[in-house]
């Protein structure tokens, strides 16, 4: 028999099944605990406080780093129910009218979910609103953004825990994030103040990505072009550290007859978006880009992501690879590897404060390590998360260059220039 639960998703998003982990850390939820979810993206964070704040009675605040993905929320939740009060996004961008609305929406108990941005959060006139009324839980998306060893560090979300006290002291916390290195998570369930928390964490395997790191030599861009013709008409994405060498690389490669189109921050938006609508369309093949493209896309058939320039550290290089194979279907991960590309991450991190540096030297040295090891990458990626990760018995086991070709290896290692 299927529980209320399973009826509330069906009611509420019309799905049959929990994915993972789900069902469990909604019970958590519910039975008010402080919850800390970890799942790779994709994994379906969101449904986790969603589901249990509809069901509940009060309001759920969200703290979310990014407006726009608060708006998609907001619309995705609105468009479960008849009732336009049911989400709301709490910010700068309001009016007066649109504020007194969401507040008169919350007090009548009509709003299930509030989403705020952590900087609307120091605001005193809000926090004193939120003390007043029903709050169900807190629900702290992204929350890596609270650790300087996370990728996207934010120093507003470190006074979160501070403004929940405020806001009322027996409210649970759940924190949310797709970051699994075990030191963003201690950070976070320090700062967050729940250390008690119970902790549910997916596995971040990958098993249909094959993961390859050849040496990088002066000959790189023609063995990419040989790489892409041998997965003729297939979509990849080719990740390279600048936007001038974006730009060489793309044109480079249509001048040898591949369809691709550069994609960076220093494109104009109109560009961005049309480069990034003839991918989906699979108008090319290829995108060169710049880190700035990725972020939000989901083409579920992108077969190759190549790495011309390694990443600056394993857990940007999971993220990047990730984006390849999202179906389930082959997808070949390529990353070129030469020492002096370390130095350079090095030299451009000389500005920085020494904190700063440091945390990047150490997360360097773990690629580094990566790149260089004979062992399996996938064990290598999944210690680095935390994970245990058997080659015999695990999915995916021999998926890599090491694994497959353990010879070839020692003697191309010969060749990268230390
Ligand atoms: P994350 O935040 O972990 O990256 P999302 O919450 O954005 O992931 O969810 C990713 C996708 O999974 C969304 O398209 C969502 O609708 C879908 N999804 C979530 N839960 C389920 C489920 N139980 N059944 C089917 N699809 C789901
Ligand atoms: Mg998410």
């Amino acid at each position: 028999m299927k529980s209320d639960l399973h009826a509330a998703l069906k009611k509420y998003f019309g799905f049959g099944e929990f994915k993972g982990l789900q069902e469990q850390v909604i019970k958590s939820i519910l039975d008010q605990n402080n919850t800390f979810v970890i799942m790779p993206t994709g994994g379906g964070k969101s449904l986790c406080y969603q589901l249990p704040a509809l069901m509940q009675e009060g309001t759920a605040i969200v703290v979310s780093p990014l407006i726009a993905l608060m708006k998609n929320q907001v619309d995705a939740i609105r468009g479960v129910s008849n009732e336009n009060g049911i989400a709301h996004v709490l910010n700068s961008s309001l009016n007066k009218t649109e504020v007194k609305q969401v507040k008169a929406d919350i007090t009548k108990g009509v709003t299930k979910l509030l989403y705020v941005a952590p900087e609307s959060l120091t605001k005193d006139e809000y926090v004193e609103f939120l003390r007043s009324v029903k709050i169900s839980f807190m629900a702290v998306d992204e929350a890596h953004c609270i650790s300087e060893w996370g990728h996207d560090f934010r120093p507003e979300y470190r006074n979160l825990r501070n403004i929940i006290k405020r806001i009322g002291d027996n409210i649970p916390i759940i924190g949310l994030t797709a970051t699994a290195t075990p030191k963003v998570q201690e950070d976070i369930l320090k700062n967050l103040g729940m250390t008690d928390a119970n902790t549910f964490k997916a596995s971040f395997n990958r098993p249909n990505l094959y993961y390859e790191i050849r040496p990088k030599t002066k000959n790189v861009d023609s063995d990419i072009i040989r790489f892409i013709k041998q997965h003729e008409g297939k979509s990849g994405i080719v990740y390279c550290l600048s936007r001038k060498r974006v730009e060489e690389l793309a044109q480079v490669l249509q001048v040898n007859g591949i369809k691709a189109v550069p994609y960076h921050a220093g494109l104009d938006a109109k560009k961005r978006a049309s480069h990034q609508d003839m991918f989906l369309m699979e108008d090319i093949d290829v995108v060169v880009a710049t880190i700035a493209f990725g972020m939000g896309i989901d083409k579920p058939d992108v077969r190759f992501v190549i790495h011309h320039d390694i990443p600056k550290s394993i857990e940007s290089y999971y993220q990047e690879t990730g984006r390849a194979g999202r179906d389930g279907g082959e997808g070949h991960c390529l990353a070129y590897y030469s020492y002096k590309d370390i130095e350079k991450l090095e030299k451009f991190m000389s500005g920085k404060p020494v904190a700063e540096q440091e945390i990047g030297h150490a997360l360097l040295q773990e690629v580094v390590a990566f790149a260089e090891t004979s062992m399996s990458r996938r064990k290598f990626i999944l210690h680095y998360f935390g994970e245990e990760f058997d080659n015999e018995t695990g999915e995916g086991g021999d998926m890599d260059d090491n694994m497959r070709h353990p010879k070839e290896k020692e003697e191309a290692k010969d060749n990268v220039a230390i």
